[in-house]
């Protein structure tokens, strides 16, 4: 059988969460005149994605995908390179027009559950210590996106052989979180 490839942040292993780390800068993929996006937090919920939506770098079948709140997010250098991709998106992911890397996600909705999270790929920065990854979400996706049905279970035991469990959702705390708040704008 073949290695599956997931995602390059993934396939070899990954560095536990360094409890004390306090935040990096994300660099788009630019030779020169790099977006810099400085993350003043830790991130949190890291996984990887599945979806259709979620940038993926080159040869990538996953994204690796975090959380931190918004206002720990700014961008700090070539912020006039920096377009959403689809303004009609739940998520507004900001991308560099140059090289096509998304930057960070927002969500404008104060409704959503997770209004007031911003979605970043901690790959992009070059220091050590971000939140590992803790799951895969959205895993069936990827078989809209061309992967053969068939590959389904080696790629799932492959993450499950890396410590990363797997759904076709989000996790079950993300999901309840979703529920919870759901619940509380009904009552
Ligand atoms: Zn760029
Ligand atoms: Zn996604």
């Amino acid at each position: 059988m073949t290695i599956t490839k997931l995602h390059p942040a993934i396939d070899n292993g990954f560095a536990a969460t360094d409890e004390n780390f306090q935040g990096g800068t994300l660099h788009c993929q630019c030779k020169e005149n790099k977006v810099a996006v400085k993350l003043t937090a830790q991130t949190a919920h890291n996984h990887a994605c599945g979806c259709s939506k979620c940038w993926k770098p080159e040869g990538a079948i996953f994204s690796q995908v975090a959380v931190i709140p918004r206002g720990n997010v700014e961008v700090i250098a070539n912020a006039e390179k920096l377009v959403v991709i689809d303004e009609t998106a739940t998520i507004k992911r900001h991308a560099c027009k140059e090289c096509g890397t998304h930057m960070y996600g927002r969500i404008d909705n104060e409704g959503h559950p997770f209004f007031g999270l911003d979605f970043v790929h901690t790959e992009l920065s070059a220091d050590k210590g971000w939140s590992a990854p803790q799951f895969a979400a959205f895993v069936s996706s990827i078989i809209e996106t061309g992967t053969d049905p068939k590959d389904m279970d080696a790629i799932r035991a492959r993450f499950v052989e890396l410590g990363l469990p797997t759904y076709d959702c989000l996790s079950p705390a993300l999901m309840d979180a979703i529920a919870t708040h759901i619940a509380a704008q009904n009552k």
